[in-house]
């Protein structure tokens, strides 16, 4: 896998590209770029323009992880270590999800790395790995302001518990009101910040919705009503599957639980892909997240499993990769990026063959271009 750094002007050649949204490849076999954004052809027939041959390959936009957990676990690799596996599996971007220690330091250039900084949570309530506590709403707004002057690219909120482990449905209270989380919103809207929601339960994620949120995050056991509200109003989803799956599939995550915890997180895990089914059957627009970091999720490596289990459920391939690319640049506001059209940045990835027909070569990319 080769990182390749574009020059002033370039043209990769190339199979034919998918383009983040269309159901089919085209038949163009070269992407034209200048200064980092992709071009029209007839703009880069200069002399200077460097040609990089993959007639081997396909195209797509990069892929990109909306929810990650960069500094955890704790100890043993280092951020700058994670990122460059987030490059050799092909993503040029990642949304974090906080830490309690704060934020990283900037950038890890090519990679683009969103930060919350901390996640807000309710004191006394789940959260306390990943963010600061607010005992109040004022504390809650104080936070948003905080975190907003330290240059936090979104907010992110943690709204209710996880799962249990051991009694299935349960995910702990919603812990912000509707009306707090509807005043949080408006004050990261006044910094001009997205806010990204932890929300398991349904009636965390209905308080959420009802607040405006940006993004739900995870989002098990939502009724359908909410599950309705949630596609209507075009909130975008990241469902999480993969949590929940390795705890059933790797070896020594396995043994850490009883036979009956591993049957409810095994019913936990079939309802939450039951609920991406119909989620995406209703026209929820869902983007791939991993929540890598998290116990048994790898970073990088980890969202093209992500991409499988969202496949599994019930997504189209098609719909699996805009998950990963279209889909999840738009939820995370990564503007011009996301897919392969003129006056786009130039965040592409070679693949050893057609990405809509077959998902697995995503597995093993070939090249990652990025704007010089
Ligand atoms: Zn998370």
């Amino acid at each position: 896998m080769k990182i390749i750094t574009l020059p002033h002007r370039a043209e990769i050649k190339c199979q034919g590209y998918w383009d983040g949204y269309s159901s089919f490849v085209t038949n163009d076999k070269s992407v034209f770029t200048e200064d980092g954004i992709i071009v029209a052809a007839k703009k880069t027939t200069a002399a200077d323009s460097q040609c990089f041959d993959y007639r081997n390959c396909f195209l797509l936009p990069a892929l990109i992880d909306c929810h990650i957990h960069l500094r955890m676990p704790a100890g043993k690799t280092s951020p700058a270590e994670r990122i460059k596996k987030y490059l050799a599996s092909g993503i040029f971007a990642a949304r974090d999800a906080g830490h309690r220690d704060g934020f990283l330091p900037v950038p890890y250039y090519p990679f683009r790395l969103l930060q919350p900084g901390y996640a807000i949570f309710k004191r006394g309530h789940y959260g306390a790995a990943i963010g600061i506590g607010a005992g109040s709403l004022k504390e809650a707004l104080q936070a948003v302001d905080m975190l907003a002057e330290k240059g936090a690219s979104h907010i992110k909120v943690v709204a209710s518990g996880i799962f249990s482990f051991s009694r299935y449905g349960e995910t702990g209270p919603a812990s912000f009101s509707a009306f707090e989380l509807k005043q949080i919103v408006r004050r990261a809207g006044f910094h001009n910040l997205p806010v990204m929601v932890h929300a398991s339960g349904d009636e965390a994620v209905r308080r959420a919705l009802q607040a405006g949120v940006a993004t739900i995050e995870h989002g098990y056991f939502m009724s359908g009503e909410t599950l309705s509200a949630l596609a209507d109003c075009g909130t975008y989803w990241v469902p999480t599957l993969i949590p929940a799956a390795v705890r059933l599939t790797d070896k020594k995550l396995r043994l850490e639980h009883t036979p009956e915890e591993r049957s409810v997180i095994s019913r936990t895990l079939a309802q939450h892909m039951e609920l991406v089914a119909k989620g995406a059957a209703l026209g929820a627009r869902i983007a791939c997240g991993t929540d890598a970091g998290a116990p048994g999720v790898e970073h990088g490596k980890s969202l093209y499993r992500e991409i499988k289990l969202l496949q599994k459920a019930g997504l189209s391939p098609l719909q699996a990769l805009r998950a990963a690319t279209s889909t999840a640049a738009a939820a995370c506001g990564l503007k011009n990026t996301g897919s392969i059209e003129t006056g786009r940045k130039s965040c592409l990835l070679a693949v050893p063959g057609n990405p809509l027909e077959n998902i697995d070569v995503l597995q093993k990319p070939t090249a990652l271009f990025l704007p010089g």
